[in-house]
Parts: structure tokens; sequence; C-alpha cells
């Protein structure tokens, strides 16, 4: 596995393998890494020629109150990690690197973000947005590939490559859960103790509801209620949005059918979680 810190090397051994006719995986991530991101780097091991993973925690999509400073991170574990999960190409640029001077242009989100973190967190979006365009000019991808965890995210991409006519297959992965339902997350260590016991309730409540629409529940504010009791009723955790919305399109339902996603975030003292379960109702 190389380690390439600068964008110039990156597209440099990418259009070797470009010439070649290779297929080029690529595994974008902030880092600290842990059995989600290893499920998205073993599909792209096994569809494609060429692995690329980039960990850049980017600072773009961070508001001011947010965590940049304190998101976890250990290099040397994820190097390790990437090297047995066979990479062949870790890009590792720095803010520098990635920003050398104001941006000129940046990318709006328009769509699709009006709801869930969108709202909560506001121009997290564009700042995702404009680190992936950047992303894909420097990896050059065949495929990318993005966990259901950041469902949202998964919208946000699906709506960037289109339109900007980006050559490039995304690949939504299915969410990696801890064996009590958490969701996997680089977060999770910022949880205190009794948090992590709570923090399984999450999925519990989502489950719950779910449950309810296949037993013929389809009000979904009581289908919200019924989430935000389980919730505040089993942690300390500060309810930040459930949402039920048409996926991918995230629009409101008048009427709950067809491809939905019931999407969840909480803030505990350290550290705010996301989880959501999509599904289909016939
Ligand atoms: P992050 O490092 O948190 O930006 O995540 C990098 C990629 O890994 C994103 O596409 C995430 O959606 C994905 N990911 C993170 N956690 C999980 C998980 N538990 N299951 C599946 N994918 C995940």
């Amino acid at each position: 596995m190389k380690v390439i810190t600068t964008i110039q090397d990156m597209q440099n051994e990418i259009m070797k393998h470009k010439t070649l006719g290779e297929s080029i995986g690529f595994v974008p991530t902030m880092g600290f890494l842990h059995e989600g991101h290893l499920t998205l780097i073993s599909k792209a091991r096994e569809e494609n020629n060429i692995v690329v993973l980039s960990i850049f925690v980017n600072p773009l999509q961070f508001g001011p109150k947010e965590d940049y400073s304190t998101y976890p991170r250990d290099f040397d574990r994820d190097r390790a990690l990437a090297e047995a999960e066979k990479v062949d190409y870790l890009f590792y640029p720095s803010v520098e690197e990635m920003y050398p001077h104001e941006s000129s242009v940046k990318v709006v989100v328009q769509e699709r973000t009006d709801v869930l973190c969108g709202k909560s967190r506001p121009g997290h979006f564009d700042g995702v947005a404009t680190v992936i365009t950047k992303l894909f000019h420097i990896v050059m991808p065949t495929r990318a590939y993005f966990g259901k965890k950041d469902a949202q995210q998964v919208a946000v991409i699906d709506g960037l490559i289109s339109d900007f006519n980006f050559l490039i297959q995304l690949v939504p992965v299915d969410i990696v859960r801890e064996e009590d339902g958490l969701a996997k997350s680089s977060r999770n260590v910022n949880l205190l103790p009794e948090e992590r016991q709570q923090a399984p309730i999450l999925f519990r409540s989502l489950q719950k509801a779910k449950k309810a629409i296949i037993d013929g529940e389809r009000n979904p504010n009581k289908l919200v209620n019924m989430i935000k009791e389980a919730i505040s009723s089993e942690s300390d955790g500060e309810i930040d949005y459930v949402e039920i919305l048409s996926y991918p399109q995230l629009k409101v339902l008048e009427k709950l059918d067809g491809s939905i996603i019931i999407a969840i975030a909480v803030k505990f003292s350290r550290v705010r979680l996301i989880d959501n379960i999509i599904f289909q109702i016939d």
C-alpha cells in the first residue's frame, strides 16, 4: 500500500491505472476506521482492480460549534487497518493541501437539505459536496462507496453525480452495527460509559416504529411520538430530530407508502448520534 499526501502524486498514480484500463474503487472517509468503513473497503476490493481510501477530516463540513477539534484521529492505526484490507492507495492530504487558499468556487446543495441533518447543520452538505467534488477529480474513481448510515449524504451525492455528470457509479452500502444494534461510528468513542449503555435505544426505537407500520399504523405523527417517547424514557440524550420521509427524495409524506426513511439524531453530552432505517411499504 502506498500512502500519498499530495494531489499531484495521487493524480499521477491514478492516470497510470486509467491508461491500463483498470477500474478504481474509492472509499472516502474521515478516518478512525471501524468495521463500517472496512465493509465499504472490502466491497470496493471485490469489485475493482484498484482501491483508494481517503482519510481527511474536512473542516468545511463542520459548523463552528461542532466537533472538528475533538473528532477522533489515529493515523497509525488506520494505516495498519487499511494495509490489512489490501487498500492500494491511502490518500491522506493535509488541510493546506486540500484548501491552499480561500476557495473561489464552492458547491451549494439546493435540494434534499431542508430536512434531517441539513436543517440542523446548516452548510454541512455544501462542505461535503465541495470536498467530494474535489476528491472525485483527484481520484477519478469508477465506483464510489458510501454508507447508508449517512443516508442523506448518499442522497446528496446521488444528486451531485447526476447533476455534474460525473462518470462514477455510486454504491450505497448497508449500515454495520454493534451486536447490541448501535450503528458503528468513529464518534461512539466520545460517548460516556452510561451513554454507551443507553445508545442502542436509537435502533430499538426505529425497529419498534417499523413493526408498528408493518402492523398497520400509518399516522406519521404517532410514529414520531412513539420514537421520541422511547428515546426520552430510556436515555439522557436530547432529541435533535425524528423524521419520516420518502427516500431518496426526502420529501414529507402525506401518506406513508413507497420507499421511506425513518431517521433520527440524538445529542449526548459530547457527541451527536444519527441512525435510520429505509424500507418499502406496499
Ligand atoms: P466517515 O468517516 O464517518 O465520514 O464515514 C465514511 C464512510 O463510511 C461514509 O460513507 C459513511 O456513511 C460510512 N460509514 C460510517 N459508519 C458506517 C456504518 N456503521 N455502516 C456503514 N457505513 C458506514
